[in-house]
């Protein structure tokens, strides 16, 4: 059963509240291994089911455009308090409706349609919006974008430098989607100052393992650091912008008025009760353990023969290059998630497949660990990743269901938040 329970929508709408719980069992039965998905506590599921869901609050606290903000002004405050502590920035805007925008507000503060702006292209494991094409932020602006070494899959420092100083641009974007190394914010920066641009730290991925102390932080390095909520920092839909007191005000009235309308305060109040949950010290062994699931998990796939990008992994997310299995990305993870193992295709860096059907699968240790995984565990989840490869090989939905079986006994036995 689904915790918050859903009477009222069991018995006035029944069909969506049996979809809803056969989801909750769904992410209950499955081991969920996209990289970029978690489990939110319950206080975080409480907190966006509230009534600051009917409140409008266009403006800042102080500066509304609408009465009636005596209870929203301190939420918002609280959760900009929040943040500001956590990842130890002088401004926080916690209004961003979620990570794409959030991105967008910061080409609205610092560029103008026609700019360069620079950033990691999406095939080599880039986001969207750091210039892709297909992304406004390709479309409106003129982006330069640099790879990874074909050798090793790591960022080629030269190659990052010549670009900037090639191009110019007014914004580097560092962070992504696919990286499974640690990203070197110090020697970005170095570029960055070189070339009188402004870098930006995406930490949308790694925010919680930088909030635990799992990975390091690009306060120092990079003056605006943008993030979503609920990858790794295991909190609502939504985003933040952090950023150096310099910035504040343009970043700020990027999002509102540049970009948005009123904020989502029961999102608000969910990022609030996550970043408290982000201050307790059982966070930081929580951030520990998922890179150090990562990383057990790597070398087990490793002892399978398989082939990962870059050979391994500093952080939560390993990319298998499934090249060598005989099999593209696509029916791969399809198999997968038969097997009970939900993951993503994803292009792996110099794909010779294409974008729909890829040669590699992404995955990711953040909503195991959450469930209470450690490293006892991932040689056995290695050990399911690569039957069901296998299986798929051999077009074996039998061996699939058997894994499915397995992993819904194994996972019985940890709790879900949000299930019961
Ligand atoms: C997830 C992600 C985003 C976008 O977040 P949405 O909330 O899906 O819009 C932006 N940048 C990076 C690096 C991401 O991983």
């Amino acid at each position: 059963m689904h915790v918050p329970a859903l009477p009222t929508i069991t018995s006035s709408d029944p069909d969506l509240a049996d979809l809803i719980q056969r989801e909750a069992s769904r992410q209950h039965d499955t081991l969920r291994m996209i990289a970029s998905e978690n489990y939110v506590s319950q206080a975080v599921l409480e907190a966006t089911g509230t009534v600051l869901t009917n409140k409008y609050s266009e403006g800042y606290p102080g500066k509304r455009y609408y009465e009636g903000q005596r209870f929203i002004d301190p939420i918002e405050e609280l959760a900009i308090a929040r943040a500001k502590s956590v990842f130890g920035v002088e401004h926080a805007n916690v209004q961003p409706y979620s990570g794409s925008p959030a991105n967008l507000a910061v080409y609205m503060a610092l560029a103008a349609p026609g700019d360069t702006v620079m950033g990691m292209a999406l095939p080599m494991g880039g986001h969207l919006t750091h210039g892709w094409p297909v992304s406004a932020t390709g479309a409106w602006f003129r982006p330069v974008q640099y790879t990874v070494r074909r050798s090793d899959g790591l960022i080629d420092f030269d190659e990052v430098r010549d670009i900037a100083l090639r191009e110019r641009p007014k914004l580097i974007f560092c962070g992504g989607t696919a990286l499974p190394r640690t990203i070197e914010f110090a020697r970005f920066a170095e570029i960055a100052r070189e070339v009188d641009a402004v870098l930006v730290a995406d930490i949308a991925h790694i925010a919680g393992l930088i909030a635990g102390g799992a990975h390091p932080t690009p306060v120092g390095h990079a003056p605006i650091i943008t993030t979503t909520t609920h990858k790794t920092l295991r909190g609502p839909r939504g985003a933040m912008l952090l950023c150096t007191s310099d910035y504040s005000k343009a970043i700020d009235k990027a999002v509102f008025p540049g970009l948005q309308g009123g904020p989502h305060n029961h999102t608000t109040a969910g990022i609030a009760v996550a970043l408290r949950e982000a201050a307790q010290p059982s966070f930081s062994v929580y951030a520990h353990q998922i890179v150090a699931n990562a990383r057990a998990l790597a070398s087990s796939l490793l002892e399978r023969g398989f082939d990962l990008v870059s050979g391994g992994t500093d952080n939560h997310l390993i990319l298998l290059d499934l090249t060598g299995k005989n099999i593209g990305g696509k029916p791969a993870a399809r198999a997968l998630d038969r097997a009970g193992i939900e993951t993503n295709y994803n292009t792996v860096p110099y794909d010779t497949r294409k974008p729909f059907d890829p040669s590699g699968v992404r995955i990711g240790t953040p909503a195991l660990t959450t469930r209470g995984l450690t490293e006892a565990q991932m040689p056995q989840v290695a050990d399911w990743i690569s039957r069901a490869v296998d299986a798929a090989v051999k077009d074996d939905d039998q061996a699939l269901d058997t894994i499915a079986a397995e992993v819904r006994e194994l996972l019985s036995a940890y709790p879900m938040p949000g299930w019961h």
